[in-house]
């Protein structure tokens, strides 16, 4: 399995202006609305759709106008010129690492890996031939059909989105939060807010396998996460990125993107504070569908953002502005209801 965790770094206040200036030679520059895509040719087209996609998005779930972002495909092209970004009208930015690119991280950790467990001197042909055997082991390396790299590819656009998500959720709510001291995964939100947030932008396939999924286990011992402590509780997977971070064999970049492959991440994951880590995404996203039905405003999220970003709670946003929004007025209210409508969702289904 292959995990990109990315914690972005903080970026300034936005100015008006854009221009198309492009600060990589080995890249394509391309201008969208709002947005400016940074790319090898052969990804450039999917950048610049990302963004206008996410933005798109972004403004149907906050109600509001998304920030400009810069998107910039690679590891260490983004970090010298984030403050002439900003300058260019782009306070929102974010590294991209493609696919092939992870492969290429991938196959230099493996190599590391074995050249750390061989005798010094070991021949090249020797390690070349465990590296490859070790890849085989956790990847196809060939074979892949029409449909499974498309299917990639379009996981790969959606999880762009989501990562362009956070940086313009974090923008539009916390353009200082420089000041906010770092402690949650991706910014100043509560965290299930900040990932909720992202996976609202992912695209209609990728948040029905969440939901199915969702739908499947949320009535299954540790298959829901009581909601005092879903608002509450840190990104399970914090503790364990953090605790990875700077460990040898890990690859990473200033900007905190670390990508990490096969048995790492298996760890990884084992390592989490909660037995199944991607249940906090599943039942954050149910818990936006819930709340955007049932208030019958897909904007809704932006309506507590600006709850938060002023210093409420979940509880005290609920308590004050709930019941004008069609929704329950506490947090043990909202977490039964939630519940019963889970319950109708599943017998419904097909
Ligand atoms: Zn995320």
């Amino acid at each position: 399995m292959c995990l990109l965790a990315t914690l972005v770094a903080g970026a300034g206040a936005a100015s008006a202006q854009t221009s198309a200036q492009c600060y990589w030679d080995d890249l394509e520059c391309r201008t969208v609305e709002g947005g400016l895509a940074a790319a090898s040719p052969g990804q450039i087209d999917t950048v610049a759709d990302a963004i206008t996609g996410t933005r798109a998005r972004f403004e149907t779930h906050f109600g509001r106008p998304a920030p400009q972002v810069a998107v910039v495909e690679g590891t260490g092209r983004l970090d010298a010129q984030r403050g002439q970004l900003e300058t260019d009208g782009y306070p929102a930015a974010l590294p991209w690492i493609t696919r092939a690119q992870k492969e290429d991280l991938k196959t230099a950790a493996i190599r590391k890996q074995v050249v750390d467990q061989l005798p010094p001197g070991t021949p090249d042909a020797v390690i070349n031939g465990a590296v490859q055997q070790a890849l085989s082991k956790i990847s196809k390396v060939s074979g892949e059909s029409e449909d499974e790299i498309a299917a990639a590819k379009a996981s790969e656009a959606s999880a762009l989105n989501h990562e362009i998500g956070h940086v313009l959720f974090m923008e539009a709510y916390w353009p200082d939060r420089e000041s906010s001291g770092g402690k949650h995964y991706g910014g100043p939100a509560p965290d299930w807010f900040d990932e909720t947030a992202a996976l609202l932008m992912e695209d209609d396939s990728m948040q029905q396998g969440r939901w199915d999924r969702l739908l499947d286990t949320y009535a299954e011992p540790d298959g829901f996460i009581p909601l005092d402590q879903l608002f509450s509780m840190q990104h399970p997977l914090l503790a364990a990125v953090q605790a990875y971070r700077g460990k040898d064999g890990a690859t990473g970049s200033q900007t905190g993107a670390i990508v990490i492959t096969g048995e790492e991440a298996d760890r990884l994951l084992r390592a989490a504070d909660i037995p199944d880590p991607e249940l906090f995404y599943r039942q954050g996203l149910g818990l936006a569908r819930y709340m955007m039905e049932t208030s019958g405003n897909p904007a809704i999220f932006g309506a507590i953002a600006e709850g938060l970003a002023s210093g409420e709670t979940m509880e005290s946003w609920l308590a004050a502005d709930g019941a004008a929004a069609g929704l329950p007025g506490t947090v043990e209210a909202l977490e039964a209801a939630f519940l019963d409508w889970l319950s109708t969702n599943a017998a419904d289904r097909p």
